[in-house]
């Protein structure tokens, strides 16, 4: 595996691919790897004969007050398991390479980011639809992987794709999970053990919210209600959103139907966290 940290090494690598006629799939990442990470490496090797990852803590997606200066870093670790992984490139640019003195433009998706995540955290959309824009550009990847545990992210980022006809095709990768049911994530790390099992509380009421539509509940007001309770009660210290939503519009569900998802973001001591689910099938 080769590490690169200059964009303009990783452009001609890429050209280099490309002339050998080689596809190549990236997984933009902010590392500290758990198997979500390295199932998306995984499926980005079914999807294209190269994986190039990108390990990159995007400081314009974080607010003022988010976890920035303390996000976890582990670089060898890292490096071990995406070269087990079968990774062909690890690309770590530096930040000043990213953002250079003087960087002054935004990528933004006006539609999709008012709600959920895009709500609580003003600005983190653009931010993260920036960097994807810069990844895709310095990379030039003939797919990307991206996980559904950040369904927004998702979904913003497949209509970035769309509006400005990029030539990247978006590939998603479902949710992987603890053996407990907690979804992973490197902001796990920041649980202190007693947290850690109040974290379940998001994965049991999406899974609680799952069985009672089975059951027949339709209302999404009388659903949501009980998430919340679930929620509450499990443990969380403070709910940011429980939102039933349309998973293509992310505009409300009136009703219940397998286009419905239930997605929400909770802080757990100080630590947030997210997760989500579709109500049906
Ligand atoms: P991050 O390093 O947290 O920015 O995540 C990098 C990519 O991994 C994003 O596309 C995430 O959606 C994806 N990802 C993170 N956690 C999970 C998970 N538990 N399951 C699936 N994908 C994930």
């Amino acid at each position: 595996m080769e590490i690169i940290r200059s964009p303009r090494e990783m452009r001609s690598w890429s050209k280099r691919a490309r002339e050998a006629a080689r596809t190549l799939a990236l997984v933009p990442t902010m590392g500290f790897f758990h198997d979500g990470h390295l199932g998306l490496m995984r499926r980005g090797k079914e999807v294209a004969d190269q994986v190039v990852v990108s390990l990159f803590v995007n400081p314009i997606q974080f607010g003022p007050n988010e976890d920035l200066a303390r996000y976890p870093r582990a670089f060898e670790r890292d490096r071990d398991l995406a070269e087990k992984a079968g990774v062909a490139v690890l690309f770590v640019p530096a930040v000043e390479d990213v953002y250079p003195a003087g960087f002054a433009t935004r990528v933004e998706v006006d539609s999709l980011t008012a709600t959920l995540c895009g709500a609580s955290r003003p600005g983190h959309f653009a931010g993260v639809t920036t960097v994807v824009t810069k990844l895709f550009n310095m990379v030039q990847p003939d797919c990307a992987i991206f996980g559904e545990k950040d369904f927004q992210q998702l979904a913003v980022i497949r209509k970035m794709v769309a509006d400005l006809n990029m030539p990247v095709s978006i590939v998603s990768h479902p949710i992987v999970r603890e053996a407990d049911g907690l979804a992973m994530s490197s902001r796990n790390a920041y649980l202190s053990p007693e947290e850690r099992i109040r974290a379940l509380s998001l994965s049991r009421s999406l899974r609680l919210a799952r069985e009672q539509v089975a059951a027949g509940e339709q209302d999404p007001i009388r659903l949501r209600e009980t998430v919340v309770a679930e929620l509450r009660r499990a443990g969380a210290d403070d709910i940011d959103y429980v939102e039933i939503v349309d998973a293509d519009t992310l505009a409300p569900s009136a009703v219940i139907s397998e286009k419905s998802l239930l997605a929400l973001a909770v802080r757990i001591g100080r630590t947030r966290l997210i997760d989500n689910t579709l109500l049906v099938g």
